[in-house]
């Protein structure tokens, strides 16, 4: 039996229609950019293995401080106790953090980042004995699959089984070009509420929902207008954190900085799972009291563990050289420069890029959405051609890990063009 026969047998696979979806790739070995399956095929990960990719795949570095961790101390219970690896941690991202983020909350992947990030706001008013219970977030956005997550993001197919079943949330337009005023004004009309708790946004770029692009002065403007109401912000930077945006987070393009940030994805370069989310010192304050009843209630089996957080500082120290964000540089620049060259294309509808991300939103008869069935054949004609991108619909994108190659990107530029002209006859 192949390892695709015994997977279909007893595995259940994310975000895949089982019955129709092709047999899965097996991958055997990766390193750097690329991929290698059971054929002895190479593949370039152009999407970075869903976003977490940041120092190329198996790197040495990393597998060397994870593994000396794991012969020292695998993990430990964090309540009641702690360890070095979370606490350098926490110190190590405070230091790359905004200024005014003071504490570390762990858990163990971006749905709980947010999940913890939303409880928090919550709770602070309800310490305060001011309850407020709504939440303010954009159309369109991403913020993970459980339910807490499911209730702020878009409403649409995939949570469509459980809409019942998500609390109340406002969703105002994302201020992408052209519609600021109107986003803008949303907000203000949300604002009317007085018992809005928290407005929880991908900062500058929506993941998920297309690589979807706004800039940093309209979301200064609506994070000073939630200030101003004395409404807590969170920036779910999951996707955006750790040099994505071309910055080491989405706010350092912020002059308004978030109360709340949500990290996971890149945190331990990629290599294991780990979330965390950072707060502001008003909020860590309002949960101290000597009525145990304002502690968060809040902890997962695995929260900080060690081995995670290990990888996370070596990934830290791999960002503390020069050549981590002179890649990010090098990426970013040369996507602009082929941006620049195919901007026009007949098949394109827009190409967009912030950092090192690049998008392309490819022209069809459908409706624009996720289930597109567009998808499936541009990752079919990418694989064959030994590259992985898994659009999202018709948005068909490049996030590649930082250690990339150029020529690999020019490579993966030309067969861009050539799906492009294919698309265009
Ligand atoms: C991926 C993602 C999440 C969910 O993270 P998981 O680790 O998949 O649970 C949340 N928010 C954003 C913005 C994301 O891109």
């Amino acid at each position: 039996m192949t390892l695709q026969e015994r997977d279909k047998k007893v595995v259940w696979h994310p975000f895949t229609q089982i019955k129709v979806a092709p047999l899965p790739i097996a991958i055997v070995r990766g390193e750097g950019a690329y991929f290698f399956d059971d054929q002895g095929k190479r593949y370039i990960d152009g999407i970075a293995s869903w976003w977490v990719n940041v120092h190329g795949h198996s790197h040495p570095y990393l597998a060397k401080k994870i593994s000396e961790q794991l012969s020292v101390l695998e993990h430990a219970i964090f309540s009641g106790f702690t360890h070095e690896p979370a606490v350098e941690l926490a110190e190590r991202l405070l230091k790359r953090l905004p200024g005014n983020q003071s504490k570390i909350f762990y858990s163990d992947n971006g749905s709980t980042s947010v999940e913890v990030a939303l409880k928090m706001a919550f709770q602070y008013w309800s310490n305060l004995e001011i309850p407020k219970t709504k939440v303010i977030a954009f159309e369109n956005g991403y913020h993970g699959d459980t339910f807490g997550g499911m209730s702020v993001g878009a409403r649409n197919a995939f949570n469509m089984p459980f809409s019942k079943l998500l609390f109340d949330v406002i969703h105002i337009p994302v201020p992408v070009k052209g519609k600021e005023e109107e986003s803008v004004s949303a907000l203000k009309n949300a604002l009317l509420h007085d018992d809005v708790a928290s407005f929880i946004f991908e900062p500058l770029v929506q993941g998920a929902g297309g690589m979807v692009m706004y800039s940093a002065e309209v979301l200064d403007q609506l994070i000073s207008m939630c200030r101003a109401k004395k409404v807590i912000t969170i920036a779910d930077e999951v996707m955006t954190g750790f040099g994505r945006t071309g910055k080491f987070f989405a706010a350092d393009h912020l002059q308004h900085k978030p109360d709340i940030i949500c990290m996971s994805k890149g945190l331990t370069g990629g290599v294991m799972p780990l979330g965390a989310t950072s707060c502001a010192q008003f909020i860590y304050d309002a949960f101290l009291s000597d009525d145990k009843m304002k502690t968060f209630f809040h902890g997962h089996s695995y929260t900080a563990n060690t081995t995670a957080c290990s990888a996370a500082l070596a990934s830290m120290d791999l960002f503390d050289k020069p050549e981590a964000f002179e890649n990010i540089k090098r990426i970013e620049a040369k996507h602009t420069a082929f941006l620049q060259e195919i901007k026009s294309h007949k098949a394109l509808i827009d190409v967009r890029q912030l950092g090192t991300i690049l998008a392309f939103e490819i022209k069809t008869p459908e409706h624009t959405n996720y289930l597109n069935s567009l998808a499936e054949y541009i990752s079919e004609f990418f694989v064959e051609r030994g590259i992985i991108l898994r659009p999202l619909g018709n948005i068909m994108y490049i996030l590649p890990p930082y250690c990339i190659s150029d020529q690999d990107l020019d490579y993966m530029y030309s067969v861009v063009e050539l799906f492009l002209n294919e698309q265009g006859e």
